[in-house]
Order: structure tokens, then sequence, then C-alpha cells
């Protein structure tokens, strides 16, 4: 039996240490903050989407990055498997729309303490407090790790060594990259860090006026310079004070992060994707004829919610007090135009501190895909958002990393 380090108590690391020593080995799980789990505590709201309910082959559809790779690692713990283990460690789940799974509770603290009962029931030595800060290695193969506590340098050797670091998004949940730098000086090629399901910033500054405006079904048409579709899907999307965000957009960012680092993008929304042009503008001839005298500003009120409607008022450059029986038949078909396709211009994304994942990582093919072991480092595995892995939300962020962190556990022997 062998003396194993995990390095980092995240989603990964916390299921790596459980398969690891439920084979027997000796586990040392080494987290730099005062508790595990710190970004799981966020997750969902604070209610922890920890899987998907899907078919297990539709998760590899909502997986963006390198979904081939994780083959082995999802179907030998894949999403249903991982409902099994929480309810059977005290955390019964349950499915909400879209199949996104919940702990019944609605507390992610539910699936940190499932785990954590899970790790001291298999003794599983657990230092918080311990910042990794060097892996030793001889001949390419692990002899143990350096890390910090309590202001004192320590070494622990092992024979092997799971790194669960985690990306570089929300770094004040302890993930800073620290094993992107470690899996660098060890030789290994690290694909560029980009946040993903991230809000955009807008070229428009507009969107303060509406900030925090939710508009539940619109329809999102991102093209680049050259007038190339890159993204066209319907959902809800949220005015931020500097640009747009929510389910809508977030997947987008996951879609365009290369594009957009290239220059700015075209996004156009339709207000009402429900309508053909004809019905919207039939609509609008009846407000227009039901009050033939009635101001511009007021007569369309009834078609966006509150503090939109000025928003498109100005858009159009119609005069917000004409009489609705002044306005011509081109500049009635020119705000329904605006409705459908409404402009604006993408022109970046916020940082690592919003972004919900890291795109890019430690290369997948340095890293055996039924292992999760380096084939450079002997006995150095990865596991999690490290890698160059990233999905949609709903659940296929976190299942990666139970899947990819119980693949490693399992293997080292
Ligand atoms: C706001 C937010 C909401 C999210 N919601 C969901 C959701 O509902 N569903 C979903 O599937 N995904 C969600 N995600 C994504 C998901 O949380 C991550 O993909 C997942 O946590 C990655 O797990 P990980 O173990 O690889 O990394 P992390 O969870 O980031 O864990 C890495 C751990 O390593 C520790 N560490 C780092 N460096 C060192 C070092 N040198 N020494 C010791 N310890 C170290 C860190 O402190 C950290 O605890 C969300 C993310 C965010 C930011």
């Amino acid at each position: 039996m062998k003396r194993v380090v995990v390095v980092g108590g995240g989603a990964a690391g916390m299921m790596a240490a459980y398969a690891c020593a439920s084979q027997g080995h000796t586990v040392y799980l080494l987290e730099k903050n005062e508790k595990l789990g710190k970004k799981v505590y966020i997750t969902g709201k604070g209610r922890c989407n920890l899987t998907n309910d899907c078919d297990v082959e539709d998760l590899f559809k909502a997986i963006l990055r390198n979904p081939k790779f994780l083959y082995s690692a999802i179907y030998t713990f894949d999403n249903y498997q991982v409902q099994r283990f929480f309810e059977e460690n005290g955390c019964p789940v349950k499915v909400e729309r879209g199949g996104r799974v919940f702990p019944v509770s609605d507390h992610a603290s539910d699936v940190i303490r499932a785990l954590e009962n899970a790790l001291k029931n298999l003794g599983v030595k657990i230092f918080l407090h311990s910042k990794v800060v060097g892996i030793e290695t001889e001949n390419n193969a692990i002899k143990g790790v350096r890390f910090q506590k309590d202001h004192r340098e320590q070494e622990l050797p092992a024979e092997a060594v799971i790194l669960c670091t985690g990306g570089r998004s929300y770094p004040s949940t302890g993930s800073t990259g620290d094993g992107h730098a470690f899996a660098d000086s060890l030789g290994h090629t690290i694909k560029p860090l980009t946040p993903s399901l991230v809000p955009f910033v807008t070229k428009e500054t507009f969107v303060k006026d509406v900030m925090g405006l939710a508009l539940k079904n619109v329809q999102a048409t991102i093209t680049d310079a050259s007038g190339k579709k890159l993204y066209d899907e319907f959902g809800e999307l949220l005015f931020t004070h500097f640009g747009v965000s929510g389910p809508l957009m977030l997947s987008a960012s996951a879609k365009v992060n290369d594009a957009i680092a290239k220059g700015p993008l075209s996004l156009k929304l339709n207000l009402k994707p429900a309508l053909s042009k004809e019905q919207l503008d039939k609509r609008l001839l009846r407000e227009f004829d039901e009050n033939p005298n009635r101001q511009f500003k007021n007569a369309v009120s009834g078609l966006f919610p509150g503090k939109l409607t000025p928003v498109m008022v100005k858009l159009s450059g119609i005069n917000p007090d004409k009489k609705v029986n002044e306005i011509t038949k081109s500049m009635r078909e020119a705000f329904v135009e605006l409705i459908q396709s409404m402009p604006l211009t993408l022109i970046g994304l916020r940082g690592f501190e919003e972004a919900i994942v890291t795109k890019g990582g430690v290369d997948v093919k340095q890293v055996n895909p039924s292992t999760m072991e380096s084939k450079l480092i002997h006995g150095l595995f990865f596991a999690g958002e490290l890698l160059d892995v990233d999905a949609y939300t709903g659940g296929f962020n976190l299942q990666i990393a139970w899947s990819t962190g119980y693949l490693a556990g399992l293997n080292v022997e």
C-alpha cells in the first residue's frame, strides 16, 4: 500500500482522496484554506448543483473541451453513481428543471459534510492551512511534496501525488493556479487559461440604465466581424452595470472566448422571439390605432419591462413625444427590426474573479485518460478543473471533478 498526497481539498481532491483511501492507501489531503470545499460552498448559489440527471451519453454533449478524454473517467464514475454516492453518505438528492441535481436540503454544506464523513471513515489525514509549494521528483517519479503550515515549510514524502488545485476562477476560494505552475515546472504544457461561463462587457453604456433587469426568453445571436455566426440560442439574459450576463450569455462566453480575444463581436437580441415580424408589426399597429393621439413612449410601454422602454425609445431615434398617428410605416418597421434585432457590441469578458470555470489547463495529451496519470512523471495524477476540460452550467463541471478525482484515486497502485 502506498503513501499518497492529494493536493487541494476541492471537489476533485475530496473525491480523489476518498477513492484512493478506499483502495487501502494511506492518504494525506492537503488544503491551503481553513476548510475543505470552499468553492463547493458557493456552487449553485449555495445549493450546489452537484451533477445532472441526463443520460450518460448526454454528459459529453455538455462538455466543451476534450469530452473524449473524459470517457473512462465518466464511465467509471458516472452521474448516477455520483448521486448514489451522496445518497449513501447521508446527503439525499433531488432532480430539478433541466436535470439539475441538488441536495434535498438545498445546502451545499451537506455535500461537503457527506464527503468529509466519508473521508474520516476511511482514515484520510486532512491537513488544513497547508499550502503545497513544491512537488518533489527523482528520475521522473514522485518523491513527495513540500508544504507550508504555520509559517514553517515541511516535507511530506509520498509515492504518488494527485494534483487537484482547480482552475483560476474565483481565486478567493483558493483556486489561484498553483497546480498549473507545478505541472509546468515538471514539463507539462498548459493550454492558455481564460475565464469561461463569465459575463460580457459591452461597448454600449446604456446597459447601466437597465442593470438588474432579467429577460426571461430572448434569442441571442453572436457574429464576428466577418459576419460568421458563432452562437444562436434562446434563454434568460441579465443586464449588468457593465454588460450582459445570465445563463444565456454565460453559455455564450464558453463558445466565443477565443473569438472575442481577437476583437469585438456583434450581439443581436431578439426581444420577441415568439412573434414573426408581421405579428409584431400588427401588434404595434393595433396599439397605435387604439390611441392615435398617444405619445410614442407611452404607446410602446406595454411591450417591454419598465426600465427597458426608455432605452428602446432612445435607440429607435423616434421622438418619444411624437403622436403615434405621425409615425410612418417605415419608422414602425424599423422599430420592429430593433425589437427583434437589438444591437449590442461585445468588447470583452469579465475576469477570473467572476468566471464560473477556467478554460484551458494541463494538456490532456500528456495525461493517460484511463488513469489520469501524467505520461511524463510516474506517480503524478491530475483531476478536476486543473485539466484542459470544461463544460456548460447544469452540474457538468462538478461531474467532471467527481469523475476525474475518482478515477485518479482508483488508479494509484
Ligand atoms: C460561483 C460558482 C458557482 C458554481 N456552480 C456550479 C454548480 O452549481 N455546478 C457545477 O457543476 N459547477 C459549478 N461551478 C464550477 C465548480 O465549482 C468547479 O468546476 C469545481 O469546483 C472544480 O473542482 P476542483 O476540485 O477541480 O477545483 P476547486 O473546487 O477549485 O478546488 C481546488 C482546491 O485546491 C486548493 N488549492 C489550490 N492550490 C493549493 C495549494 N498550493 N496547496 C493546497 N491546496 C491548494 C484550493 O484552495 C481549493 O480548495 C461553480 C463555480 C463557481 C465559481
